[in-house]
């Protein structure tokens, strides 16, 4: 039977689109395969030109019609990304990969919540992705058009998670795929994924951005597609959880939103979600879209303070929070951009300010990666500073799964794990009953 909500689609006028230079604003007539622009170099975005204020009643529309498709049996409409498809670049349905990613839950943080006067405090957990963080929502996305292009391989450097969303989508679309990682730093659950999910994996003797420059030697000479959040089509399917999160809030707009920086992709597609949404009359304001980093791993905090944005400022980057281990990111103009229009904050936070926050989470039943609970960490500083004021909104974004990085936790966590000891009734019973005494 064919689905009539994808008739309907075909009729959007939105989803052409160009790529286009955020620096120069150069349209690109055909993108080059690490996606620079060709008159400046700088990064490319993707642009809806038919997408404006003048379509207010195609936004209505568009509301009826995302709520609908929740209750559909299609992939492609129960799918968190492809669901909002009025808005991504236009796949024909036989290149869509999908694996239901996005569908994330929102949850509101209690004993934090109390702790911080913010009875509206709460997650959005992008841990709960099919392999178990944000990234596959702009796998889904680059991937497709990777197949639609014809590609037969598709390649990454990464921190880890990116190789795991990457050597899964892959191997549902029965690509090859080669990921380049910074040896001893990726947390092994990630680099379980990718050998599991059949990826090839090299371990470079670099950290991140080593491993990136490399790679771009590699698709200069080779037809294999690029999966760094430099690939433009990344953002596009990361942004969609702008949309859900707005869904899931009813479209009440919260006063901030809070995301870990790395490479900066996700804040950047964070912010042109919002945006979007706002052109198109389905919010009428903005939250202000504030981005944490370790202290070890800087770059951004350093560019605003030191330059207020104009030129950035890469660091020899340290953290245990290692999916934000990143010195030279790619997106740092996009990031800052996002920043300035809407008054967010950048804030750094220290590797004992993340295992706290990290604690905090799991104690209320939420796990996330450490990366992930740096928001929480900068949650707390800047309502220290005054920035958030007790009463307002707040809705963290946690980026990764809590499984991805075992070791770290039991290291954080060893004092809680008694020696063990003989299986013996009567010492558990007094062990026990010490403990009920506890509290
Ligand atoms: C990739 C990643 C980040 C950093 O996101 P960027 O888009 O690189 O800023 C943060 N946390 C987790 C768990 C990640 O996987
Ligand atoms: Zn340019």
């Amino acid at each position: 039977m064919e689905n009539i909500l994808n008739k309907v689609n075909t009729v959007s006028p939105a989803n052409t689109h160009v790529l286009r230079c955020v620096h120069c604003h150069a349209v690109q007539s055909r993108p080059d395969p690490m996606f620079r622009c060709t008159e400046c170099t700088e990064l490319l975005e993707v642009v809806y030109p038919e997408l404006n204020a003048t379509n207010m009643e195609f936004g209505l529309e568009l509301k009826k019609r995302w709520k609908e498709r929740r209750t559909s049996i299609h992939p492609e409409d129960l799918s968190g990304v492809w669901r909002y498809r009025e808005l991504l670049p236009r796949i024909a349905k036989e290149h869509i990969v999908t694996m239901g990613e996005g569908n994330t839950p929102l949850i509101r943080l209690t004993k934090s919540a109390e702790a911080l006067q913010l009875p509206d405090l709460m997650v959005k957990h992008q841990g709960m992705n099919p392999t178990g963080s944000f990234k596959d929502t702009g796998i889904s996305m680059a991937i497709s058009m990777a197949r639609s292009e014809s590609f037969e391989a598709v390649c990454c450097a990464s921190t880890g998670n990116t190789s795991a969303s990457v050597a899964a989508y892959a191997a549902r679309s029965g690509m090859k795929s080669i990921v380049l990682l910074p040896s001893g730093h990726v947390a092994r659950g990630k680099l379980a994924q990718a050998l599991e999910y059949g990826a090839r994996v090299l371990q470079l003797q670099a950290d991140f951005d080593g491993c990136l420059k490399i790679l771009h030697e590699v698709v200069r000479k080779l037809p294999i597609y690029l999966l760094n959040s430099l690939n433009p089509y990344r953002l596009e399917g990361q942004k969609t959880v702008a949309f859900e999160l707005m869904e899931q809030l009813g479209w009440n707009v919260p006063d901030h939103l809070i995301v870990p920086g790395g490479n900066l992709g996700n804040s950047s597609a964070l912010g042109k979600g919002f945006v979007e949404l706002r052109d198109l009359g389905l919010i009428s304001s903005m939250p202000k879209i504030s981005i944490i980093q370790a202290a070890g791993a800087n770059p951004l905090v350093r560019t605003m303070r030191e330059n207020g944005g104009r030129a950035l400022v890469p660091v020899h980057p340290e953290t245990r929070a290692t999916a934000i281990r990143i010195g030279n990111p790619a997106s740092w103009r996009k990031a800052v951009q996002v920043l300035e229009s809407t008054g967010g904050a950048c804030e750094e936070v220290t590797e004992n300010e993340i295992a706290s926050a990290k604690a905090e989470l799991g104690a209320e039943g939420i796990g996330c990666e450490p990366a992930s609970a740096s928001t929480l960490a900068g949650l707390k500083k800047l309502v220290r500073s005054g920035y958030v004021k007790s009463g307002e909104s707040v809705v963290l974004v946690l980026t990764g799964h809590m499984l991805k990085d075992v070791e770290y936790i039991l290291q954080q966590q060893v004092r809680s794990l008694p020696p063990p000891m003989p299986a013996d009734a009567v010492s558990v019973l007094r062990v026990v009953e010490t403990l009920q005494k506890e509290n």
